[in-house]
């Protein structure tokens, strides 16, 4: 017997997959993870990671189908307004469970099933059926077993924490995202350059090295999760004479009502202070992002701008908009390697605007190359959110767990 496991995501696998092991001892079990309605493309990534890292903890092989959005999309058409659990969602099991058969078919599976079943959320008749109807005369058997009896949702919801699983807040579809998250959904949708503080792009970076450090280096790691208050740039401009120029936008600056119209006052050090609204310009040698160390509370609206715009600066009027937020937000800590280590490095799992912070590939390095070090307990480290905004998540974990880490390498390129 060999069954094929449809993996929509790691939380939904975690139990199933231990409890098919349970039930079919004998059995070999492939993981396929084919999710194309998942929306938008970062969201999908994430439960990738976590279902591969699911899938390597309980050494499941593990399979990745291709993400065909526009296929999905063309699939569910004219069902957009269809509430959760309908016809929509009928029709992307359908899909899903359809394409799932030929990959079964390919790999020679005697049976399939998938771990949408354990989702409390999904309706169980409407899943069995679009499995048996997909299996129908392939010769493939459809298994429809029911684990969420029994405790079993409890279970799995315990299971996923044990293990710090990712636990997605939304179906996955554009829709469900529109429906479920409502108001929310502005964030989800937007994007930006780089790793921005408590971004989809800043856990999915924390969860590959994740699954890096664990399932490759063999290395301990473990997570927490902070709140801290989050700044986010909408939008902003500064115009001198019609001419926009360069700029970054230092965090925390608070929004500019409409257009503020305002004239050069003096220059205190590298700064520009403007007739109204508390706007100020910082030169910078060049265009370049800066690193906020310790939130002081000020808010004024600053712009970052390449010093060799400062004549032009001091010399006429500006024009700046800026629409920025602030507002309680989540982000993530990983430790890699003991908390009783001698030492703990902080790392960056954010970028600053303009890019600059620690690749992935920068990330993988640093650990294989201190992976002895790691293991012997002399170093650990702490990649954390948030770091451009002030280190709100280094200063959490000093206090939730007493250590101290080393002085922050945020502002300097790896
Ligand atoms: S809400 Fe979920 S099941 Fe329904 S269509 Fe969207 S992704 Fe598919």
């Amino acid at each position: 017997m060999k069954v094929l496991v449809h993996i929509c995501c790691a939380p939904d696998a975690v139990y199933f997959l231990k409890r098919l092991r349970e039930d079919y001892p004998q059995t070999e079990l492939i993981g396929f993870f084919y999710d194309p309605n998942i929306h938008p493309y970062e969201e999908y990534k994430l439960r990738l990671v976590e279902a591969q890292r699911t899938c390597k903890e309980l050494g499941v092989e593990l399979y990745e189908g291709e993400y065909d959005f526009d296929g999905w999309m063309q699939a569910v058409k004219g069902y957009e307004e269809e509430p959760e659990r309908g016809k929509r969602c009928e029709l992307c099991f359908d899909y899903r469970l359809t394409r799932s058969l030929e990959f079964a078919k390919e790999i020679g599976a005697t049976h399939m099933t998938t771990t949408l079943l354990m989702s409390p959320k999904k309706n169980f008749l409407m899943l069995k059926e679009s499995g048996e109807k997909a299996c129908e005369n392939s010769g493939v058997e459809f298994l429809a077993p029911d684990y969420r009896k029994g405790g079993g949702t409890q279970e799995m919801f315990k299971l996923s924490r044990e293990l710090e699983i990712y636990h997605q807040d939304y179906c996955g579809c554009l829709y469900g995202l529109f429906k479920q998250k409502e108001s929310e959904i502005y964030y989800d949708l937007l994007s930006f350059s780089g790793r921005r503080p408590g971004s989809k792009e800043e856990r999915l970076f924390i969860k590959e090295v994740r699954l890096f450090a664990e399932g490759t280096l063999r290395l301990s790691c473990r997570e927490w999760e902070f709140s801290f208050l989050n700044w986010k740039l909408l939008k902003g401009k500064i115009e001198v004479g019609g001419r926009t120029v360069p700029s970054f936008v230092r965090a925390y600056s608070c929004s500019i009502k409409g257009v503020l119209k305002a004239d050069p006052v003096e220059k205190v050090g590298n700064t520009i202070y403007y007739s109204k609204g508390g706007l100020r310009v910082v030169m910078t040698e060049g265009l370049r992002d800066e690193f906020i160390e310790f939130f002081d509370g000020l808010c004024e609206p600053t712009f970052l701008v390449p010093a060799e715009y400062e004549s032009l600066l001091l010399s006429k009027r500006v024009s700046a908009t800026l629409q920025t937020d602030i507002s309680p937000d989540r982000s993530s800590l990983l430790l890699v390697g003991s908390v009783d280590a001698e030492e703990i490095r902080l790392v960056p799992a954010d970028t600053l605007q303009d890019n600059r912070g620690i690749s992935l590939a920068q990330a993988r390095e640093l650990l294989q190359r201190d992976c002895e070090l790691i293991l012997k307990g002399h170093r650990s480290y702490l990649f954390a959110g948030a770091c451009s905004l002030g280190n709100p998540g280094g200063v959490y974990f000093e206090r939730r767990t007493g250590r101290k880490v080393s002085p922050l390498l945020c502002n300097q390129s790896f």
